[in-house]
Formats: structure tokens, C-alpha cells, sequence
């Protein structure tokens, strides 16, 4: 354990109890230390870089840095239908990249300056579990670092620099600040394939802006050799992502529910888990071409704050996402009121963690522990509840956490 825990039992006037855990900014014990504070992270996020034409510009040799990382296949805009539905844009596609939660979560709906993140972000979730840690956001498209002001108002973020989408600022100061600063975690984003994509849809020109970024991020690897000669015992995660792809036929807009909108793309320089290796074939929900059974853009931040070393705590998880690393969690994890709202049923999906058990919370109390191969639990002490309720399930030690809204118009 990195940190001292108080939990604290508070009775609502609802008739329920709540446990709260605080978290006290201790410094990580002496073995976490040695052992993660080498790991550093470097997230570079493309905006609006369509997966098949990602994938053409590999074949034609056009983008080597990001085929060396192999890219697979993901998604974004939560799942249509539920309340994690988000619409295929960048403002609520960067905010669910940082905070691996949807926007039932963050509150970012739209592209709009004026929105703030409302869940836990990487940044702060890092620097709470060991204030030492700095952390850098460098954005091409200056409306991410304003949708987290609140994080740079409280300090989560060190170092935040706009570019007004001038790409190659950003890869000027993540590359000087990969090679000379003191960042654990570096947030690069750069522009240049959505906005040609909006000017001139699929195009050669499309493909040579893929070309041009996947050279800037060339040029942030290059500069992370070079930190890497006078520092030989970090040890970088490297995750190349996008926030949405782009609508057919033309790939001029995005925002709606479409599979090609939909489809991302995440690229690792780690061994993956088959979270992002193995996707499930047949999701219970098998819209857009079963493209709920990949890995979401929801995994990204607990795959980062997994290689920080960073232990979750079951009763305060509130991620929608798994870490794309170690041990599987509850893939496919979802929670949906029953017909007759008596009920919440959970279920989950895969057969990864086949024999292991699944330890259910609700409102950080655990209250079931039951067999993967269930594939499910019915939570039917939900009269009680009112408002959003966060469910979490828990699989060697890997927790993943869904809300749902439970209304008061129940029978
Ligand atoms: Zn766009």
C-alpha cells in the first residue's frame, strides 16, 4: 500500500450508509519506491486518426513509429443506448482518455472551452498517490488544457503548454521535456490529421498528415533514447491512441454513432493483456459489429496508472476502464436496472479469469463475492437507493466500476 486509509461511515438521511475512504498524501512505502519510481509514462494522443486509414498508411510504410507500438483496435463514445454514450467528439473523447471514465462520469459532452472535467484525472490520480510526481500536458487543441483547468488550477498538472494546433510545438516541448524535464508522465496531443480531415476529408492529404505526425512521433522517441542513455534504469510506457475516427464515406465529420466514428485504436510499447489482444467475440450487446467485445478508450488511464504502480482501492474505484497490462479484470462489466426496476443486474463476460472470484461493490461496500463463470449477480436490496449508484467488481486485485441511475419512480 502506497498510502494510509481512514474509512469513515457516514448515515445519509436516505435511510442508507456510505463509506468514504480517505486517502492521506503519505509518502509510498520504501518497496513501492524502489520499485516504480522508475516507470514514467509518455501518452500521445492523435486527434481524429481514422483506424483503416491508420492502418493504409502502415502498409505503405508511411507510418513506421506507429506500427512499431502495434496498434489494435478500440473504441470510443461509451456504449449507445446507456448512460456512458457519448457523442464522437474531442472534447468528451480526450476527457474519457484522461480519467478512463464516460461522460455519465466526466460531464464533458460536447467540444465547449467552458466544460470541466468532473472525474479524478491520470494527473491527479498520480500525483495523489505520490505528490513528488510531475506531470505535463502539451496540447495542440488548446480546449483539452481548458476542459482541465481545474486540474492545472490544483497543481495535478506541472507543466501545461497550448499550441494554438501548431503541431510541431508540441513535439518541440514534449521532446525538451522528455529529454531535459523532470516529467513522470507526459501528455502530448497533436491536431494536424483532424483538421486536414475536416478540410479535405480522405484524401492524399489525409494520409501525408498521418505521415507528418507519425514523424513528430519519431521525434519524441528519438528523445527519449537520448534521456534514456544518461538514464538506463527508467522505464517508459509509450501508448499511442485517438479520441474518434471519422464518418463515411468522406471522413469529413465525426460525433455520431457510427462504427467507423467509432472505432479508435490504442499502440503500446508493453506486452498487452487480451483485454487489447483477444477481443470477445460475442458481446452481449453486439452493435457495430460486435465492437463492444475491443478494448475502449476507457482503458487507457488504468493501464497507465497500473505501470505507476499505482494499487486501486476497491471501495473508492469509480474507473470504467481495465488496464490493458497485467491481470484481467471483469471485461464487458455493465449494470442495467431491470424492466420492472425491483433489481440491478450486473453481468460480465470472457474466460480469461475463468476460476477466479468476483468481489461485487456498491457505493464502496462490498456485497457479494461470487464465481466468474456466473457471468453475473442480481443486486435486488436496491429499494433504498436513489440517485447514481457506482457499482465495482474485482478481479485479483483488478477492479472495474459502472454507474447507474436509479430514479424514484420505482412501483
Ligand atoms: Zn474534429
Amino acid at each position: 500500500m502506497s498510502h494510509t486509509h481512514i474509512a469513515l461511515s457516514i448515515a445519509t438521511g436516505l435511510g442508507f450508509t456510505f463509506t468514504v475512504m480517505l486517502s492521506h498524501a503519505a509518502p509510498p512505502d520504501t518497496s513501492d519506491a524502489q520499485n516504480y519510481k522508475s516507470h514514467k509514462a509518455l501518452l500521445i494522443g492523435v486527434d481524429g486518426m481514422q483506424y483503416e486509414k491508420l492502418q493504409q498508411a502502415i502498409q505503405n510504410n508511411m507510418a513506421p513509429h506507429i506500427a512499431g507500438l502495434n496498434p489494435a483496435k478500440s473504441y470510443i463514445g461509451g456504449i449507445d443506448g446507456t448512460a456512458t454514450e457519448q457523442t464522437t467528439g474531442s472534447g468528451p473523447g480526450w476527457t474519457t482518455i484522461l480519467t478512463g471514465t464516460w461522460v455519465d462520469r466526466h460531464k464533458v459532452p460536447s467540444n465547449n472551452n467552458a466544460w470541466r472535467n468532473k472525474a479524478p484525472s491520470l494527473f491527479k490520480q498520480l500525483k495523489q498517490a505520490d505528490p513528488e510526481r510531475k506531470t505535463s500536458s502539451i496540447v495542440s487543441w488548446n480546449t483539452i488544457n481548458n476542459n482541465f483547468a481545474d486540474d492545472i488550477a490544483q497543481g495535478f498538472i506541472d507543466l501545461a503548454i497550448k499550441c494554438s494546433d501548431v503541431d510541431q510545438c508540441v513535439a518541440d516541448k514534449a521532446s525538451y521535456e522528455l529529454e531535459y524535464g523532470r516529467s513522470d508522465l507526459v501528455f502530448a496531443h497533436f491536431d494536424e490529421p483532424d483538421n486536414v480531415g475536416h478540410r479535405y476529408g480522405f484524401s492524399t492529404r489525409y494520409q501525408t498528415a498521418i505521415q507528418g505526425v507519425d514523424d513528430k512521433v519519431g521525434q519524441l522517441l528519438s528523445a527519449l533514447k537520448r534521456r534514456k542513455q544518461s538514464n538506463p534504469d527508467e522505464d517508459w510506457l509509450v501508448l499511442v491512441t485517438t479520441d474518434h475516427g471519422r464518418r463515411l464515406p468522406d471522413g469529413r465529420n465525426h460525433g455520431a454513432q457510427t462504427l467507423s466514428e467509432k472505432t479508435t485504436f490504442i499502440a503500446l510499447n508493453k506486452p498487452a493483456n487480451e483485454q487489447l489482444t483477444r477481443p470477445i467475440t460475442n458481446p452481449d450487446n453486439p452493435g457495430h459489429d460486435n465492437l463492444y467485445g475491443f478494448a475502449s478508450q476507457a482503458d487507457i488511464t488504468p493501464t497507465l496508472l497500473a505501470h505507476f504502480g499505482i494499487e486501486p482501492v476497491p471501495a473508492r474505484h469509480a474507473m470504467d476502464g481495465l488496464p490493458l497490462t497485467g491481470p484481467l479484470g471483469a471485461r464487458l462489466f455493465s449494470a442495467r436496472l431491470a424492466p420492472d426496476a425491483a433489481q440491478v443486474n450486473l453481468t460480465w463476460n470472457g474466460d480469461g479469469s475463468a476460476d477466479k472470484p468476483v468481489h461485487i461493490y456498491r457505493n464502496g461496500k462490498q456485497i457479494a463475492s461470487v464465481d466468474y463463470s456466473r457471468r453475473g449477480y442480481i443486486d435486488n436490496d436496491i429499494k433504498e437507493l436513489k440517485g447514481p449508484v457506482n457499482y465495482t467488481a474485482v478481479i485479483d486485485k483488478v477492479p472495474v466500476s459502472r454507474l447507474i441511475t436509479l430514479g424514484d419512480k420505482k412501483p
